[in-house]
């Protein structure tokens, strides 16, 4: 199975740093208002550096000096995947080429995000601005939107505590 994380970031200014699992790392962008529950929804998302693994189950206080200073909070997280693959191989190849591409529709089985996204690069924005589009929601979110994933705490709570 390949993961997903969303990990909600107050640096200088508050975005959601969406992340795919893909080849051993977290392809990742950052998403100034966040990904959206209600259907037809379309945020900008920014393609950054890919992340190591690990990093998606950071969540405290990034010190003061450091690069993306700020409180992170693991905003939602669990498995993705693309419809039509017959294993996990073929799953990661269907996504490589989807970000070759510029689209790719996804179903992710979060604890908040559930449902069909996809994400498409928009040529204006130049080759790093993606749409992340909410297709289909299912169901309710089984977390309160504003606390982690993780820990069961508030954005508040994670800058006191770490
Ligand atoms: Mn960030």
């Amino acid at each position: 199975m390949l993961h997903f994380v969303v990990q909600k970031h107050q640096a200088r200014q508050l975005h959601y740093d969406f992340r795919l699992e893909l080849d051993g790392v977290l392809k990742s962008w950052a998403v100034p208002k966040g990904p959206a529950l209600a259907l037809g929804s379309k945020r900008l998302a920014v393609m950054v550096e890919d992340h190591p693994l690990d990093y998606g189950s950071f969540e405290g206080v990034i010190e003061s000096g450091a690069y993306g200073a700020g409180t992170v909070m693991v905003w939602d997280a669990g498995t993705y995947r693309i419809l039509g693959a017959i294993d996990a191989a073929a799953e990661e190849g269907l996504v490589r080429a989807g970000l070759t591409t510029g689209r790719l529709r996804i179903e992710l089985e979060g604890k908040k995000l559930r449902g069909t996204f996809e994400l498409v690069r928009f040529k204006r924005g130049g080759d790093r601005a993606w749409l992340l589009i909410t297709v289909s929601g299912t169901g309710a979110p089984t977390q309160a939107l504003d606390r982690s994933v993780l820990s069961n705490r508030t954005m508040e709570q994670i800058t006191e505590q770490g």
